[in-house]
This record gives structure tokens, C-alpha cells and sequence, in this order.
């Protein structure tokens, strides 16, 4: 088994926790370790200069016990069957964890949307739409963004399923544009649910947050948002990295002010007053939170060895292998799992789809109030739960999400 599959460790994952699941029928959980459904699909597209390219998408429906099939659609060179297989895995997880009544799905196309104009992400993500019609809507299965996909690719998602569909279907997808029906405060929800669960780790630890440092591995929606409302927090930030570069700077950097300058540069590489590190050794440096919120298995085995922070806060999914987890907890480090960590988008994208379906929309003030109460009470469930059972925080989550899942399955029927 290749450490690097990301459906081989989500596997591993629920392995490892089903010692302490409630229902203990193997069975049933047994089922969960496959998708209920597949969509494989080619999408054919007409290039600015007049060339044809197809691109492959898919679609993967975990489980849909609990509510319609929620998840993300990725746009990334790198996608793969097995990592959307994942990907779904873990969002049937995150959304029994938050208690939310939705399932788990993923979507993705492989692609560098880098290189493709915005006439051709419109007309690819159309096609996309177009493919997978039939298995998607408010009641069946509901995307959102993910890495390259933002409220923009929401927005035509939107309006190619209401053309299909001959009516006016917001809450098809979430994460789209506040003009489009989106909601307030979708935007920062991920990396504010992050927030929301370090702080609270903190506070049953007795730790002052304002003496933190972090170091945080990515700076797309979920990195820069999170860098930024921690140092709001008092924190400080001592590296930050994207795809290009990796910066850092022992006396604190200014995510705002790193942002403007990849606004500008394409990049944080070469920030001012930065020294430029190489891009593994973030994981390495003398700092007291880890934050990787960027892609899958960016610490594994090699990379947990060198890691000195006391606490890893994964804000991307799957970014620690099950072999580097193992090292990381003989190194008595504490990792707060992404099916909890991250799970602050989700809500607020369930909040968006509550208001789509009821034409009621909320102030900023409701979303951010009702984010932090299902937050709150999400950490304090897992974490009373792995002191109770002397469990990590994954496996603590992930056994509550099971019981959750597997609940719901038992009450339907679905097996006798
Ligand atoms: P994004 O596309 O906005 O940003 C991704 C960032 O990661 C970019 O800054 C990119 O340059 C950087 N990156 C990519 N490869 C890298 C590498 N090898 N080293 C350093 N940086 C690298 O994506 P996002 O929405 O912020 O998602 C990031 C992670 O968070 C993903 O794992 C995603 O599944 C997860 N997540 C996102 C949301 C959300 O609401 N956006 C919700 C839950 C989980």
C-alpha cells in the first residue's frame, strides 16, 4: 500500500477508529468503506484557438444516510479517482461530526485552470454541469468550492443547472456569490470553524493564545483567511507558503499585507523582509501550531520526524499520512483533524442551502453566532469523547461520525 493514497488512508482512518464505535457491528461499518456511487465523465471543450481538448471530471457519491450528498469539485492537475474517492469519505465524516443533516460527496476535474482562459473554466465548468445533471440538486447532492474553484465557478454552476432545470435553483450548490444568494460569511467560514476549534483547544489546555506561534502551508481561501484571523487573535505568524514559495520570518509577517503582494507578484516568494525556505521545511521550524491548508499527504512519514510544533491544526484535507500520524502522537504532537478542523465551510455552505430553501436571509452577525455554537459544541463532543476513551481527536472523530452514520443507516433499513 503506497503511503501517498489518499483512499487507502481515509480507509486506514476509519480502521483505526472503529475500536471505538458504539455499534461495533463490523457491517455496517464495513459499508462505509465504499461509495455508493461513481460518475465518470469526459468533457469535451472548444479552446479560445479554435483547438478541441477533453477533460476528465468525476463525480463520487459516498453516503447519503444522513441527508442529499454535500462536497466540494476540485479543479487540479493532480486529481484522481482515488483522492475524490477520499475526498467524499472524508465530507460523509465532517458533516456527521457537525451534526448537519447532509451526506458526502466530492467532485473534481483533472485540470490546471492556470493555464485555461476564463471564457474556457466558464464553458468547462457548463460542461461539467451538463455531464453530471442528472445526479445533482438541492435534494440529491449539492457541490461547493474547493482548491482552484471559487463563488465565480459557483455562479455558473448555479446557472447552468436553472437553465437545465428550466427554474431557479440556488440551492444546487453553495459558496456562490453574496449577489447570487450566497451566504454572508461563506467566504471565511473554513479557516473562522478552524479558529473557533484551536482556540477552544487552547482554552482547555490554559494556554494564552497570544503567546502562539504559526507556521501555515498554503494561502488559498482556507490558508490566508486562517493566518489572518489568528494574527487578528494576537498570534504570530512566523511562515507562510503557496505553491511557489515559502517565506518566513521569526518576528511575525502581516497576512494582509502578503496577500497584496500575491495579488500583485503571483506569489508570496521573495516577500519583503522574509527569508525564503525551502518548501518542506516549514514543517520543521520552531513554532508552536502547524497549519497545513493546502493538499493531501503534505507530511508523511520523512516530514512528521522533523515537525517541532506541539500542535497540528489541518485545515486541508488529509494532509497527514496514517504512518505520520502514528509518529506524530509517539511524539506526543496533537493533531485536531481535518473532519473537525475544517468543517466550518460545510456549515456555513448547510447554512447557505437553509437559506436558499426557505428565502430568509440571515445577517453576518446569525451565521458567524450559529457557526460557533456548532463549532464549540462539535470540539467539546470529540475532545470529551478521546479523554473518555484515551483516543487521538481523529479517531475520537471519526468514531462519532460513524455512530452518527451508521444510526441513521440502521434506522432506514438499509441493511436488516
Ligand atoms: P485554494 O485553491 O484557495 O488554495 C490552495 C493554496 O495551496 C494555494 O495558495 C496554493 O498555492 C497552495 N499550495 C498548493 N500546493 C502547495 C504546496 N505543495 N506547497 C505549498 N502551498 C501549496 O484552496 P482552499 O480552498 O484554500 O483549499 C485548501 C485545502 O483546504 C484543501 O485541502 C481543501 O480541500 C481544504 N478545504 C477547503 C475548504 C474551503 O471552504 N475552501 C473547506 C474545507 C477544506
Amino acid at each position: 500500500m503506497s503511503e501517498t493514497n489518499a483512499f487507502d488512508n481515509a480507509i486506514a482512518q476509519m480502521e483505526n477508529a472503529s475500536g471505538y464505535c458504539s455499534s461495533g457491528d463490523k457491517k455496517l461499518i464495513e459499508i462505509l468503506k465504499y461509495p455508493q456511487k461513481i460518475i465518470e465523465v469526459s468533457i469535451p471543450l472548444r479552446m479560445d484557438n479554435g483547438t478541441i481538448r477533453v477533460f476528465a471530471g468525476f463525480r463520487v457519491q459516498h453516503n447519503n444516510a444522513r441527508g442529499p450528498y454535500k462536497g466540494g469539485v476540485r479543479f487540479h492537475p493532480g486529481v484522481s479517482l482515488d483522492e475524490i474517492k477520499a475526498l467524499s469519505l472524508w465530507m460523509s465524516m465532517k458533516c456527521a461530526v457537525v451534526n448537519i443533516p447532509f451526506g458526502g460527496a466530492k467532485g473534481g476535474i483533472i485540470v490546471d485552470p492556470k493555464k485555461l482562459t476564463h471564457h474556457e473554466l466558464e464553458h468547462l465548468t457548463r460542461g461539467y454541469v451538463d455531464k453530471v445533471f442528472d445526479f445533482i440538486g438541492p435534494m440529491k447532492d449539492v457541490p461547493a468550492p474547493d482548491v482552484n474553484t471559487n463563488a465565480q465557478t459557483m455562479a455558473w454552476i448555479m446557472d447552468e443547472y436553472s437553465l437545465l432545470s428550466r427554474e431557479h435553483s440556488p440551492a444546487v450548490v453553495t459558496g456562490k456569490p453574496v449577489a447570487n444568494e450566497g451566504s454572508l460569511g461563506r467566504d471565511t467560514a473554513t479557516a473562522m470553524g478552524g479558529k473557533h476549534v484551536l482556540l477552544e483547544y487552547l482554552k482547555a489546555k490554559g494556554v494564552n493564545p497570544k503567546t502562539m506561534t504559526v507556521a501555515v502551508q498554503g494561502f488559498g481561501n482556507a490558508g490566508y483567511n486562517i493566518a489572518k484571523l489568528l494574527h487578528d487573535e494576537g498570534m504570530s505568524i512566523v511562515a507562510i507558503a503557496d505553491s511557489k514559495g515559502t517565506v518566513y520570518n521569526e518576528s511575525g509577517i502581516d497576512p494582509m499585507r502578503a496577500l497584496k503582494y500575491k495579488e500583485k507578484h503571483g506569489s508570496i516568494k521573495n516577500l519583503p523582509d522574509c527569508v525564503e525556505i525551502k518548501s518542506e521545511e516549514i514543517f520543521g521550524l520552531n513554532c508552536d501550531v502547524l497549519i497545513p491548508a493546502a493538499l493531501e499527504n503534505a507530511i508523511d512519514h520523512k516530514i512528521a520526524k522533523t515537525v517541532k510544533a506541539k500542535i497540528i491544526l489541518e485545515l486541508a484535507n488529509g494532509p497527514i499520512t496514517p504512518e505520520a500520524d502514528l509518529i506524530l502522537r509517539e511524539k506526543n504532537i496533537t493533531v485536531i483533524p481535518d473532519i473537525l478542523a475544517n468543517s466550518g465551510g460545510v456549515t456555513v455552505s448547510y447554512f447557505e442551502w437553509v437559506q436558499n430553501l426557505s428565502r430568509d436571509y440571515w445577517t453576518l452577525e446569525t451565521v458567524e453566532n450559529k457557526l460557533r455554537e456548532v463549532m464549540v459544541n462539535a470540539f467539546t463532543d470529540i475532545y470529551n469523547f478521546a479523554n473518555r476513551k484515551k483516543a487521538t481527536l481523529r479517531s475520537a472523530a471519526f468514531a462519532l461520525a460513524m455512530n452518527r452514520i451508521i444510526e441513521a443507516t440502521k434506522n432506514r433499513g438499509i441493511l436488516s
